[in-house]
């Protein structure tokens, strides 16, 4: 829902401001369309209908996997693909993946949305759009920033639309922003108000082969980002998640385990392994080279997870829907 032009549509109809907020929580609890609001004018209902898409998205292809995995390919008035995600987990968690961009400029060699065209920043009403497609559906609890897209360089809309995730159901605690390492951005989220947690996209410790996999490393060197999420975590006190993922005969070897330890600093930094979803370019290694790898971190000192696996039947890693359908 466009939020500023249901703002200036209530205005222009002399609806008193409440309005605005009365439309907003509706929406935020899951409402399926303005005539579900049953408190407000049955007239009011019927304009905003005929004024206000109820979504500035328009699904375009939904994929449900085995366990439980949703993964929506939306389009945006212009057209524009937008992926976000839904991962129902065991133990009730539902988290969501958002998108904050249509495409992604930056060029990732291991990701299919790098390998798409750029198309533009997502608005905060469109990513909002993204959370409110899943909870129409179900109640949901956490979101991470790891759709499409970097999110710090469209972090005005990717805050806005954080700012009402609680609404939603999502408190800011149970919300992260995964950058690849835009220093701007970092810093700006450990000033930010909203205690919302950081996650650092690293895939490599050498700083060679993170450049050749993640060409944003020349922009932004490893050593200045990691000093930048070093900053966060003096400002905020909470630690930083590194996403690593796992890519046979690339960077899961034992010395590059060892790399890793060194370079992060287990007060400050947790690592999450990441099982890769093949998109073409790599293949993911197996069960036990990352166990193998974990183990290597741990004795070291670093507290490392591996990521559960969700959507693996229905390519749920970011832009592979929207490439499919290319
Ligand atoms: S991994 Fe993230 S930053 Fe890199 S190309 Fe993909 S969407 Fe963009």
């Amino acid at each position: 829902m466009d939020l500023e032009l249901l703002r200036r549509t209530l205005a222009d109809a002399g609806e008193p401001t409440f309005r605005a907020r009365q439309v907003w929580a509706w929406a935020a609890r899951g409402a399926g369309s303005y005539h579900a609001m049953t408190d407000l004018p049955a007239a009011l209902r019927a304009r905003l209908a005929d004024a206000v898409a109820f979504s500035t998205l328009t699904l375009a292809d939904e994929a449900h996997a085995k366990d439980g995995t949703v993964k929506s390919l939306f389009h945006t008035a212009d057209g524009r693909a937008v992926e976000a995600v839904l991962m129902r987990y065991r133990d009730g968690r539902r988290s969501l993946c958002l998108s904050s961009q249509s495409g992604c400029p930056l060029t990732c060699t291991f990701c299919a949305t790098g390998a798409m065209k750029f198309g533009r920043n997502l608005t905060a009403s469109e990513i909002l759009d993204q959370a409110l497609h899943f909870r129409r559906i179900e109640e949901v609890d956490h979101a991470v920033f790891m759709g499409m897209g970097e999110p710090m360089m469209n972090l005005d809309n990717v805050l806005a639309a954080c700012a009402r995730l609680p609404d939603v159901g999502i408190t800011h605690r149970r919300t992260a922003i995964s950058t690849v390492g835009w220093i701007p951005g970092i810093d700006r989220l450990a000033r930010c108000e909203m205690p919302i947690r950081l996650a650092l996209s690293l895939h490599a410790a050498d700083t060679a082969l993170r450049s050749q996999i993640m060409p944003v490393n020349d922009r932004y060197p490893l050593a200045d980002v990691l000093a930048a999420c070093v900053r966060f975590h003096e400002a905020k006190r909470r630690p930083v998640f590194v996403e690593y993922v796992m890519l046979a005969g690339v960077n899961d070897r034992y010395e590059q385990a060892v790399a890793l330890a060194e370079l992060l600093d287990p007060k400050v930094f947790k690592v999450n392994l990441i099982p890769y979803n093949p998109t073409g370019s790599y293949d993911g290694s197996g069960p036990d080279a990352i166990d193998a790898f974990r183990a290597v971190l741990e004795e070291q000192g670093l507290r490392a997870t591996v990521r559960l696996t969700r959507g693996r039947d229905i390519a749920a890693a970011c832009g592979q829907l929207a490439a499919a359908r290319a």
